[in-house]
């Protein structure tokens, strides 16, 4: 979702909001589907945004929003959308593969049926067959359905191997489908999605067992100096940097996470906020403890520090209000000079 509609919706003036889009879609006679309505936030949110133009242009050349012309604009403009169509491509495939082999074992079926029916009919014939001639030509016939009851065997066999080969390929694309919505392509951490996803199920797990849970927010101090001096490069090599290491420290979260342009998360279970303020601290000067080159050219990019806010989840609150406060304690961080953990159970101010 655009960052103004994240906002807008859940801002002081959201109710609002919901209501002009009810009021301006029935003005203009659109139905209230869920996508239909998802697509009018987006527009009146961020009015010259793509969605809101498109959906302005529509209604001044008179058209009418078919749900067909809907699924357009958002496959186009909604990028989660284009991840569904893709996932559901890979079912419509998946579908077409199972109806290919359900109908090569009705056919594997049927004529297995008529083989049977012919053994019948020839030990029927063997019964009343005193000639020679005559058991000859059940013999016979006898071999022409066998020989093609095992050629139609062998081809359902093939056809089988290769429908199980393409299950297997579609399991193994919808797999990293699903990899890559939950991972930063930068860093190869979890991405933003993918911790808001498993901070929830954390949230009710500690809920469940009273364990505790915290949550840190990471981020890199001056980050913009790395950018103007260097370029945008070299800081995604900075970037990746403080990602490897977080990734791998030894402070052991659940998940660490590229939350944001140069900003990670983690979360703790099992922890609380003053073990892992002190976790953070060894983490953050290990990212401190090495000068940094340039990698194209050997250059000395000097130190870099990350600057960390944690918090504990309080008894019945929501995942977003813990992560608000670890923000504003990082955001203590940054102002007591950085380079700092600031631990939101404990600061006053944060
Ligand atoms: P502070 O210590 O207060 O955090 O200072 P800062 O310079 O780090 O401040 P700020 O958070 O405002 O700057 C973050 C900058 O990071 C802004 C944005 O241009 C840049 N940025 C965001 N995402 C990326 C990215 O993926 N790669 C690069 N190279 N830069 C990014
Ligand atoms: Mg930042
Ligand atoms: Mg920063």
């Amino acid at each position: 979702m655009a960052v103004q509609t994240e906002a807008a919706i859940r801002g002081v003036d959201a109710y609002r909001l919901a209501k002009r889009a009810l009021e301006q879609m029935e003005q203009n006679k659109i139905w209230p589907t869920p996508l239909n309505y998802e697509l009018w936030l987006h527009a009146l949110s961020d009015p010259q945004g793509d969605i809101g133009r498109e959906l302005h242009r529509l209604i001044a050349a008179g058209e009418n929003l078919t749900d067909a012309m809907a699924e357009d604009i958002a496959l186009q403009f909604l990028p989660r959308l284009r991840l569904t169509e893709e996932i559901r491509d890979a079912g419509d495939q998946l579908t077409r593969q199972l109806e290919a082999i359900g109908a090569a074992i009705q056919v594997a079926q049927s004529s297995t049926n008529e083989y049977g029916r012919t053994l019948e009919g020839a030990s029927r014939e063997l019964a009343s067959a005193s000639e020679q001639t005559s058991l000859r030509q059940v013999v016979e016939k006898l071999t022409v359905s066998t020989r093609r009851v095992q050629k139609e065997n062998s081809a359902l066999e093939a056809r089988l191997s290769q429908s199980t080969d393409e299950v297997k390929r579609l399991r193994d694309h919808l797999e990293q489908v699903r990899r890559d919505a939950m991972t930063d392509a930068l860093t190869n951490l979890a991405n933003r999605k993918a911790f808001d996803e498993a901070l929830a199920r954390e949230v009710e797990v500690a809920a469940a067992t009273g364990r505790p849970l915290s949550v840190a927010l990471l981020d890199i101090d001056h980050f913009k100096r790395f950018n103007d001096t260097w370029g945008h490069q070299t800081g995604d090599q900075v970037i990746r940097y403080v990602a490897t290491l977080i990734g791998r420290s030894s402070v052991h979260p659940r998940l660490a996470a590229r939350y944001g342009g140069e900003e990670f998360a983690m979360m703790f279970p099992g922890e609380d906020a003053r073990s892992m303020s002190a976790a953070l601290d060894a983490l953050r000067d290990e990212i401190a403890s090495r000068s940094l080159k340039r990698r194209s050219t050997a250059e000395d990019l000097g130190i870099v520090t990350v600057s960390a806010g944690v918090a504990t989840l309080h008894p019945g609150e929501s995942p977003s209000a813990a992560l608000e406060r670890a923000d504003k304690a990082l955001y203590e961080s940054k102002r007591n000079g950085r380079n700092k953990t600031t631990n939101a159970e404990t600061s006053l101010a944060a």
